[in-house]
């Protein structure tokens, strides 16, 4: 029998050391080290991906052909995946417990008509999900599940009954019979994730799997997975909210800034095609501090609403809070507003929030959130036919975004009457009536807005 071998193991980026550490000298965190047992591989090499011998080829023979991609029959996980699963990829998608990951992967499941799919749960029992399933108003007939966490069963199983599509749920619940370490320790769930990358190269069979994250954000705690796998998507949203956004964090196969929307309904997750109308309220003519900016997730347009509230703070250390947008962004925008348009906002507690609870890292929404604090500050409303779209710059300047025209189209076809945008995004002529301002500093944005 071979010998155990005994390490100490971070949990969050999988590093290894012969005794405990306090703090881990690769990813920094504190506390994170665990013993686990291993038993040396039990001669069972890891063969190349390639599923044959290697041999060398030229780059110019190489055929593109085989790249034919599976549909998931859901036109946002497609485009976020980059148009469809490729053959042989391994892709997680990670979330908070509870966000709503099974039922998305339940419902790419029973979507995917004419693709036989098999479902591994490790979390629910069939009966479980049999009656998740019954709720939707997806069927699908050549949807199979099978119950288990041994990995080693699982990648049998699925070598004999060969799926198009097979799907994990999830993959901290998996053990191998190689680690004595419990299931969602760094070692076992490095050990599946390399497991199924290389049953998924060999066979060809694409894998979806959940895997949960930690409260830091990174996926599944050990960062490891994210190294390993080859398309890593964030399934996120606040749970006080009905919505749910898909990002792509890492793509090997495909762009990042891809992003899809969902609500989640009683009948499981409902695609938002049309997000624009649900991220803006109509009704909202006479209120201070809101404004809505024209954003954009990779290729889509979208406007959504901000909201802030600024007021005397009765407390010493004034109150910085934000929903769906970096604290630390907006303290660098009121630094803005402090030293470039002389307004005193270290005495005053800011709130902010971006409708829905969708969180959004496009840099062109500057301009809206200071356009919102600045109403907010002076208790006068925008008007209701007003966005924005600008980036601002530490010396008050307002810069270019790209992708300004489908900014300023989203926002005419919404109804729009006018859009603040920098004076460097020099539009020849309005795309309909919308009518352009432009601006160049904050100054000027000030004056612009509240003049009289
Ligand atoms: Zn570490």
């Amino acid at each position: 029998m071979a010998k155990k071998k005994t390490v100490y193991l971070c949990q969050n980026c999988g590093a290894e050391s012969s005794k405990w550490i306090g703090r881990c000298p690769y990813c920094g965190e504190w506390n994170t080290y665990k013993e686990e047992t291993i038993h040396p591989s039990k001669g069972e090499s890891q063969p190349s991906f390639a599923g044959s011998s290697p041999s060398i080829s030229p780059l110019s023979e190489i055929s593109l052909e085989h790249e034919q991609r599976l549909s998931t029959r859901y036109d946002e996980v497609d485009r976020v995946l980059g148009g469809g699963m490729v053959p042989g990829s391994l892709v997680l998608i990670g979330g908070e417990p509870g966000i709503g990951k099974s039922t998305l992967a339940l419902q790419v499941a029973l979507r995917a008509k004419g693709v036989k799919v098999l479902y591994v749960s490790g979390e629910e029992s069939l009966k479980q999900l049999k009656l998740r399933s019954d709720r939707m108003e997806e069927h699908n007939n050549e949807v199979y599940l099978l119950n288990e966490t041994g990995l080693e069963e699982i990648v049998q199983q699925a070598e004999d009954f060969k799926p198009d599509l097979m799907i994990i749920d999830s993959i901290q619940t998996l053990f191998s019979s190689q680690f004595e370490s419990a299931p969602g320790s760094v070692s076992q769930v490095r050990q599946a994730a390399t497991r199924l990358l290389y049953f998924a190269k060999s066979s060809g069979i694409p894998i979806l799997t959940i895997g949960h994250i930690n409260k830091e954000g990174s996926i599944a705690g050990p960062k490891v997975l994210e190294h390993i796998v080859d398309v890593v998507l964030q399934f996120e949203g606040d749970h006080n909210y009905v919505y749910r956004v898909l990002r792509s964090l890492k793509n090997r196969f495909g762009s990042t800034n891809e992003l899809g929307i969902f609500e989640m309904r009683q009948a499981g997750l409902q695609e938002v095609t049309n997000p624009s109308r649900l991220l803006v309220n109509q009704f909202h003519d006479d209120l201070s501090g809101i404004a809505i900016a024209s954003t954009l997730d990779g290729i889509r347009p979208f406007l959504v609403e901000i909201q802030s509230l600024v007021s005397p703070s009765s407390y010493g250390t004034p109150q910085r809070n934000t929903t769906g947008f970096d604290t630390r962004r907006l303290s660098m925008l009121l630094a803005v507003l402090e030293k470039r348009a002389k307004l005193h906002l270290y005495n005053k507690d800011v709130f902010l929030n971006l409708a829905g609870g969708i969180r959004v890292t496009d840099p062109a929404i500057d301009l809206a959130i200071l356009a919102s604090l600045l109403s907010s500050l002076m208790d006068k409303p925008l008007g209701a036919k007003t966005c924005f779209a600008g980036e601002v710059g530490l010396s008050g300047e307002i810069r270019a975004v790209n992708q300004i025209e489908k900014r300023v189209q989203e926002a005419d076809k919404l109804g729009y009457q006018q859009i603040y945008l920098s004076q460097y995004n020099n539009l020849q002529k309005a795309p309909g009536n919308i009518a352009l301002r432009y601006v160049n500093t904050v100054g000027e944005l000030m004056a612009k807005l509240f003049k009289g």
